[in-house]
């Protein structure tokens, strides 16, 4: 089964995001707060990333939380990922403060459940309606709740981690880490040092205003990592975007590591291990697919959004499914042993674990060995999204359709995803196929017939 998507009114794919001051004021959090408050009842962890009005945010939702009786537990600065770990483990939910890979000037707050997950689309409605019929209940002036201050249980996040690849995996290797002035400057460097790795750092002093480079690890940002790994002849550089839920790579050359053949060259890894499923969005490249089914491992498919695949690999494993990885192909892996969230701190120890797992190899020669695909990816502006796509279907009725979220036409080796985004007038399209000669003409042809629906 795959959890269904359900189009909401203020939270996105992952939670609420916003300029602070115009769209994200001190008064939405609050609310946010004061409801979540309402729906839950115990202890709720609260943490932030490094973001110049965190501070102010962080104090608006804990006063929410704390007006409707239950306690607070601020855990500070950390990765999104970490209170996750630690509100699966101790809490009865969490908030997270944050604006992932987005500007300086944008904020956000991330829901999580008591296991660790962001909150779903069905419970993320009931807070929207709380917020919207201004429904919280706040206490009398004697049931409040009271906070509490927890910035070393981000050690249990590092130490959750590490304990998981003893004897010291990484020694030998050297890293060059790119925490981008986020809250990873506290773990993913002592992750790996602790691992046995030589580090090297770039852009880790905590600063909201990322003076060094945008949340966003893109390849132009990671020009100075890039030349950094060459120069220093460290072994790969790693990434993070602004929460440090997502990881990329720079391999040995200074060359970035497409995100697809990161999630496969893990997948690959994490099949040898064990036969299960993997659970990955549709528009996650068949190079993923395709490394898995040669171990003898299978795929399910999601909606777009790591909170469907992370929530859809948490009911499989409730129906006794083997699962054994999951993840997006844009940085976000999910190790379920782990947790189901995505994780850039257990994603750079992987890639570690990896790399010392295959002795005289390098990070290339691995990337080199998996299956070529290529990849076109490309947005049109338009408000008929929903047409146009309806009008895909029969104009490509002839081919197998999927319409798990927008549709995805398959045609031999390859396949289109054509996808309409809820709240922008944009279309977005993926071709993945064999060759660059396969995937032009299948897109032509696409463009051909998205082009007579356009207005
Ligand atoms: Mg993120």
């Amino acid at each position: 089964m795959t959890e269904k998507k359900i189009q909401k009114r203020l939270f996105g794919t992952n939670g609420v995001r916003g300029v602070v001051g115009k769209d994200l004021t001190p008064e939405l959090v609050f609310n946010i707060g004061e409801a979540l408050g309402t729906m839950r009842s115990g202890c709720i962890a609260v943490g932030r990333d490094t973001r110049t009005s965190g501070e102010t945010l962080t104090k608006a939702v804990k006063a929410g939380i704390l007006a409707t009786g239950c306690d607070v537990v601020d855990c500070g600065i950390l990765p999104t990922p970490a209170l996750q770990f630690l509100v699966k483990d101790d809490f009865d939910g969490g908030a997270m403060i944050t604006a992932s890979h987005n500007p300086p000037e944008y904020n956000g707050v991330k829901i999580i459940e008591s296991d660790g997950t962001e909150m779903g689309d069905e419970e993320t409605l009931k807070l929207e309606e709380i917020i919207f019929t201004h429904s919280a209940s706040p206490n009398a002036w004697n049931q409040t709740g009271q906070e509490f201050l927890a910035p070393h249980l981000i050690e249990n996040y590092i130490s959750g981690i590490v304990d998981q690849f003893p004897d010291k995996p990484g020694a030998g290797i050297t890293v060059v880490v790119d925490p981008g002035s986020g809250p990873a400057c506290l773990t993913t460097p002592r992750i790996l040092t602790e691992m046995g790795c030589k580090i090297i750092i770039i852009n880790g002093i905590m600063d909201g205003s990322f003076p060094g480079r945008l949340p966003e690890p893109s390849v132009d940002g990671l020009k100075s990592l890039a030349e950094l790994v060459v120069s220093s002849g460290a072994d790969f550089g790693v990434a993070h975007d602004g929460d440090a839920d997502r990881a990329v790579f720079i391999n040995e050359k200074g060359q970035f590591v497409e995100e697809n053949l990161e999630f496969a060259l893990v997948a690959q890894y994490m099949c040898q291990q064990k036969r299960g499923t993997i659970v990955t969005p549709v528009s996650t490249g068949q190079i993923v697919e395709i490394v898995a089914k040669k171990e003898g491992c299978s795929i399910v498919y999601t909606p777009v959004g790591s909170i469907y695949v992370a929530r859809t690999m948490r009911e499989l494993r409730g129906e006794g499914k083997i699962v054994i990885f999951g993840g997006e192909g844009n940085g976000g892996l999910i190790f379920p042993d782990h947790q189901f969230c995505r994780d850039g701190g257990m994603t750079s120890a992987m890639m570690v674990f990896i790399l010392s797992s295959n002795p005289g190899k390098k990070l290339s020669d691995l990337l080199g060995e998996l299956p070529e695909r290529c990849i076109i990816k490309d947005k049109i502006t338009s408000r008929d999204g929903p047409k146009i796509l309806k009008s895909l279907i029969s104009a490509f009725s002839e081919d197998t359709i999927d319409q798990t979220d927008g549709i995805k036409i398959f045609r031999d080796n390859s396949w289109a995803l054509i996808r309409a985004s809820g709240t922008e007038p944009i279309i977005r399209i993926i071709i993945d196929s064999e060759n660059r000669q396969v995937g032009q003409a299948f897109y032509s042809e696409l463009k051909d017939k998205i082009n007579l629906n356009i207005k």
